[in-house]
């Protein structure tokens, strides 16, 4: 079975009541690419208000879980509390969250492992610093991150993951990665896949290019093989997003 195609948007600590109420009302009124998945992930606050209002074929994601249940954990939210929510997704790893909040591999994988016992979907990002790639070391990291995530969960959970290939000097910057570059890293992942987790897992698994894609680029991205698709920052706030789900078409 071919790969659906996978568009998330990332709000990231953007907007007001107002300007996503906006954003739900344009996407609830125009033309989607049926093909596409399309998932959207505003600030936690408006997980609600965006639930209630969005047009029931896009699906809603958090942009942090914790990785405990219920309890006293001031500030955090629960895996439960996203799903009693209507909350089917969360992504996990954002290189903001790694970089900027400082969290590490660790617990990056437990939070994904309790993400995916707690029934969520999990967005998985991965990806490297500049500095890492201009020493050659793009596919280790991505492959120790990924590794983190592996050792904690099971072989079959990875259908509920679709992995975000993100290089850091790409997200918010205006550098995308060139179609050649993003496209020589999802195939390593995916090589990766093969032979770490099972060929099954490699063939079906999503995995999405995330940094400064735009819709001037996103259907040259879409053209590569294992490219499945897309987590947008920026451009998912603007109309432009729709032009993005609809790279297939
Ligand atoms: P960007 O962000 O599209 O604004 O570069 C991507 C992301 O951080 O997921």
């Amino acid at each position: 079975m071919p790969r659906q195609f996978f568009v998330g948007g990332n709000f990231k600590m953007n907007g007001t009541i107002k300007s996503i109420t906006d954003i739900v009302h344009h996407l609830n009124s125009a033309p989607l690419d049926p093909k596409t998945e399309v998932i959207i992930a505003p600030p936690t606050l408006f997980l609600l208000l965006v639930r209630e209002h969005l047009r029931k074929e896009i699906e809603v994601a958090a942009q942090n879980v914790f990785d405990r249940g219920n309890g006293a954990y001031t500030g955090e939210i629960s895996a439960e509390q996203l799903r009693d929510s209507g909350v089917g997704w969360t992504l996990v790893g954002h290189s903001e969250r790694r970089v900027v909040l400082g969290e590490g591999d660790e617990f990056i994988a437990s939070k994904t492992k309790a993400a995916l016992d707690g029934g969520l979907g999990v967005i998985l990002c991965v990806g490297e610093t500049l500095e890492q790639r201009e020493s050659n070391q793009t596919i280790s990291i991505v492959t120790s991150q990924l590794s983190a995530v592996a050792s904690k969960i099971t072989t079959t959970s990875w259908s509920k993951i679709v992995i975000a290939y993100e290089p850091v000097w790409a997200i918010g910057t205006g550098k995308v990665a060139t179609s050649e570059q993003a496209q020589e890293v999802h195939k390593a992942i995916r090589g990766w896949l093969g032979e770490k987790i099972g060929e099954g897992v490699a063939e079906e698994t999503r995995i999405i290019y995330g940094g400064s894609v735009s819709e001037k680029n996103c259907r040259e991205l879409a053209g590569e093989g294992d490219i499945d698709g897309f987590l947008v920052g920026g451009a998912s706030l603007k109309p432009a997003f729709v032009d993005i789900i609809n790279a297939r078409q």
